[in-house]
């Protein structure tokens, strides 16, 4: 495969957080390429480093070393403002909790993703409401998060990140929080979101069937990959 075929070409990538205890190699010398349109999860034990790696595909945090290219852009030395664009406008996130406005219904949660873009007010009304639908979640457009279950409200968080359409969506842990049934929906969902739109997905998981739902795994001890 040709480089500028990947979407997450990761290069020698090192990070290691300065601690009042001393210095904790978090992620150490880790290779990784994804192609588009593959589910890859990236899993192993509490404190291997998961949370870290994704933070630095997602331009949320920067690496020591090591080089970070995603959808053709150079990730790893961008400024924070510069990674705020990039990622706006680049991927969607999902974290653990789904981090909805309490205020806002499952539609406008899912809106204020494309205004922070400045996408196009013909698009802003009608696109929330059709990405929700296809999550099965078209009866729950005007319900505000205290009146959705925990899956309800990952998929309003899926959704959300799915909505300005990137090529790659980051999600940490997306089905911790969800009993095994959920899971394995969620899992389910973003099976079909890579064949059917041919989104490329990053996981994250310590749950081992979690991780067998996804094309490929890469697992993480201490920081690296084995
Ligand atoms: P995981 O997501 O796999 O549980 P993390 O990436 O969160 O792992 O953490 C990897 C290692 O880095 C752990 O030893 C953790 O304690 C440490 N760590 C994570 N964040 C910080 C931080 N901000 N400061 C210091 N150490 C951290
Ligand atoms: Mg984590």
């Amino acid at each position: 495969m040709s480089e500028h075929e990947l979407i997450v070409d990761a290069r020698g990538v090192s990070r290691t957080y300065r601690s009042p205890a001393g210095p904790v190699s978090a992620v150490q010398d880790v290779d990784l390429e994804v192609a588009p349109g593959e589910l890859v999860a990236i899993c192993g034990p509490s404190g291997c480093g998961k949370t870290t790696m994704l933070n630095l595909l997602g331009a949320l945090d920067r690496p020591d070393e090591g080089e970070i290219t995603v959808a053709g852009t150079r990730i790893d030395r961008l400024g924070s403002r510069a990674a705020a664009e990039w990622r706006a406008a680049s991927i969607g996130l999902v974290f653990q909790t789904p981090g909805l406005v309490e205020a806002l219904t499952a539609e406008e949660n899912v809106e204020m993703a494309m205004r922070i873009t400045g996408a196009p007010r013909r698009h802003r009304r009608v696109r929330p409401a059709e990405v929700l639908a296809a999550l099965g979640l078209s009866e729950h457009l005007r319900h505000r998060p205290r009146q959705l279950s925990g899956g309800q409200r990952q998929r309003v968080a899926l959704a959300r990140a799915l909505v300005t359409q990137p090529s790659l969506v980051l999600a940490d842990e997306p089905t911790a929080a969800l009993d095994s049934e959920r899971s394995g929906q969620v899992m389910g969902l973003l099976r079909e979101l890579v064949a059917d739109r041919g989104v490329t997905i990053i996981v994250t998981t310590h749950d081992e069937l979690v991780a067998s739902q996804a094309d490929r795994r890469v697992q993480i001890e201490s920081g690296r990959i084995v």
